[in-house]
């Protein structure tokens, strides 16, 4: 049987398969969880973005695609390019349900069992929380329900506000 947790952490700390990461499509880290990720992963998480994403070539928003984690205590990063919702109109809450979709996706491919999302996409790339927190506890609690790997799912929260807001979303969809 599969679980869903929300918690307040650093996502970079958590021993689990996967890590998520809000990346960019160029996939050469950035501001946020990105840099996060890439300063406590080290050096070789860029190279292996660098092989999966070659220069010149682009992840496209909504895709994920997993590099080693290298010294990161997650055995993998799933890096997916979250929706800029200013520039994403109408588009926005579908390709935030791909980036929940797809990371899940290329983890169960990996053989992951366990997986951490970040909150993607509401940071700089603002998108409200309180819409992006609906998809995302839609998408997880769906994929969890179905008895899907990764079965042991984690909604990794940066500060207690959020942490409250994800918790929220998750028990409106419990409660119907
Ligand atoms: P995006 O560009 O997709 O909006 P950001 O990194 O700017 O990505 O923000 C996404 C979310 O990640 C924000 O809620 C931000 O507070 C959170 N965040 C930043 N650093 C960390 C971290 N170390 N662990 C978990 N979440 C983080």
């Amino acid at each position: 049987m599969g679980s869903i947790e929300v918690i307040d952490a650093d996502i970079t700390t958590l021993r689990v398969d996967a890590i998520v990461n809000a990346a960019n499509e160029r996939l050469r880290g950035g501001g946020g969880v990105d840099g996060a990720i890439h300063r406590a992963g080290g050096p070789a998480v860029l190279e292996d973005c660098r092989r999966v994403v070659p220069d010149g070539a682009r992840l496209p928003t909504g895709e994920a695609i997993a590099t080693t984690a290298g010294d990161l205590p997650a055995r993998l990063v799933v890096h997916t390019v979250g929706p800029v919702y200013a520039a994403a109109g109408d588009d926005a809450p579908a390709l935030l349900r791909s980036c929940y979709e797809r990371s899940l996706a290329v983890a169960a491919e990996e053989g992951c069992r366990s997986i951490a999302f970040p909150s993607i996409s509401t940071g700089i790339y603002g998108y409200p929380v309180d819409d992006a927190s609906r998809i995302a506890m839609d998408v997880l609690t769906a994929h969890v329900d179905a008895g899907q790997e990764p079965s042991v799912v984690t909604m990794c929260c940066f500060g207690e506000d959020d942490r409250a807001v994800y918790q929220q979303a998750l028990e409106d969809l419990r409660t119907g």
